[in-house]
């Protein structure tokens, strides 16, 4: 099913048109109801005036999640605090978070992108989902919640957290879908499992996952843990929350609801635009928001754009897996390190568990890597030859992928830390010495 085929099937030229009649419409707002981005146009030399279709982007200036923290808290928004109905903000990693604004026209914007991932994750009317991402100001929560209740299936809110309940009611319950990060969705795995409760009796046959990175690895481990399918929700506070973009039946990249976010991909060192396909950071400028509009919001995602026509029958551009943030990568011993490479490694490796920490640090001079991992119950053992062979296995295929040597830890089943929400997957020690 299609939520909204009018929007989600139409030609690349109506699109691109619909787009350019959007932008527009956006600049036009900005430049008269919010003075950073009118002295920034200004700043720029330009005019709306200079914007008559989507090729013109490039003349607008860039906004970063910088300025969202410049601007904080309300100085960015295009409407007066009377019209904002909802705020929400982004915990950031330090500081003052970012915060965003929502007019009642966005909010039922975000229910209507909400609803078009629910629907191509099959889910409808008939269904009760389960919202496990946190509620509160971070989007997950309410995100999810109101795209499920746009198509007129049954929340259920459970926030994330208080996991033997979380299982006792998506029994009780009959919940079929599941909405939470893949790594709390890994740590229910777990629990459903420890419930004793047959698989059979649990209703569960969709997970709608994201809000970090995750690798198609992952999906697999996630797929036949759940017993599921499991499908990619993307999204970001600045931009709106969840409901940026999402996966199809087919599974085969991540759909982006682009006649309301207007993507590009651009070089992350020279912002230089980049080819379909090419990958780099993602940038959006969202094109029918009212309360906090943001022109070319450089996200920082890393991803490539793929225009050809899904066979589900979608004509929306479709972004490959979220590869991490810029800010993610690690380099180490000038190395570029992505923690989805490791997971993607650990995940391959059928006496591990899929779940990893990784540890950075600088010893005289040199930077070292280590990776912790958990070895599934059935095999952990304490006859030291065969630890030993599995470590120096796992060492050879991350070196092969990584391109430098790791440092293997093998750790007890269970030891590592689970996640509720978010995972954090990397202690670098270098960025405190
Ligand atoms: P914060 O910056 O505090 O994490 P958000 O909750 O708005 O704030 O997180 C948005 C970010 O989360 C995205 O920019 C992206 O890096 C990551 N993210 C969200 N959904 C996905 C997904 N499906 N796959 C990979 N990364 C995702
Ligand atoms: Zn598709």
């Amino acid at each position: 099913m299609i939520w909204n085929p009018t929007m989600e099937c139409m030609t690349r030229d109506e699109m691109r048109k619909l787009q350019g009649i959007r932008l527009k419409r956006t600049v036009e707002h900005v430049y008269h109801n919010c003075e950073p981005y009118r002295r920034r146009m200004q700043e720029a030399g330009i005019s709306p005036g200079d914007i008559n279709g989507i090729d013109d982007i490039v003349k607008l200036p860039f906004t970063s999640k910088k300025d969202l923290r410049d601007f904080y808290p309300f100085e960015l928004l295009s409407v007066p605090m009377s019209e904002i109905v909802r705020l929400q903000a982004s915990s950031g990693t330090t500081g003052k978070p970012i915060v965003v604004g929502y007019t009642r026209k966005d909010l039922a914007i975000w229910g209507e992108v909400g609803a078009r991932c629910f629907t191509a994750y099959g889910l409808g009317k008939q269904d009760v989902v389960q919202v496990a991402y946190g509620y509160g100001l971070f989007t997950g929560g309410l995100g999810a919640h109101c795209a499920v209740e746009t198509i007129g299936g049954t929340v259920l809110p459970m926030s994330s957290g208080n996991t033997e309940k979380q299982i006792m009611l998506m029994h009780d319950f009959g919940s079929v879908g599941l909405a939470c990060t893949p790594s709390y969705a890994l740590f229910l795995a777990d629990a459903m499992h420890d419930s004793g409760i047959p698989r059979e009796e649990f209703k569960l046959r969709v997970g709608a996952f994201g809000a970090e990175p995750w690798t198609e690895a992952m999906r697999g481990e996630l797929q036949n843990k759940l017993g599921i399918k499991a499908y990619d929700l993307y999204g970001l506070t600045e931009i709106i929350g969840p409901g940026v973009g999402h996966e199809c039946a087919l599974q085969n990249g991540t759909h982006l609801c682009e006649d309301h976010f207007l993507p590009e991909i651009l070089d992350p060192v020279t912002s230089q635009p980049l080819e379909p396909g090419q990958t780099g950071e993602l940038v959006f400028s969202t094109i029918t928001k009212e309360g906090m509009p943001l022109l070319r919001f450089r996200t920082r995602d890393l991803t490539s754009l793929h225009y050809e026509t899904c066979e589900c029958g979608r004509t929306s551009v479709r972004m490959s897996r979220i590869l991490g943030r810029c800010d993610d990568m690690l380099i180490i011993r000038g190395v570029n390190v992505f923690p989805s490479q490791v997971e993607a490694v650990v995940c391959e490796i059928p006496e591990l568990e899929p779940h990893y920490f990784i540890v950075v640090d600088r010893i005289n001079n040199l930077d070292t890597l280590e990776v912790q991992v958990e070895v599934k119950e059935a095999y952990y053992s304490d006859e030291i030859s065969r630890m030993m062979n599995l470590r120096k296995h796992i060492t050879h295929r991350l070196q092969s992928v990584l391109g430098i040597s790791p440092d293997i830890k093998l750790v007890e089943p269970r030891s590592i830390e689970r996640s509720q929400g978010k995972a954090k997957r990397v202690n670098d020690k270098r960025k405190f010495s």
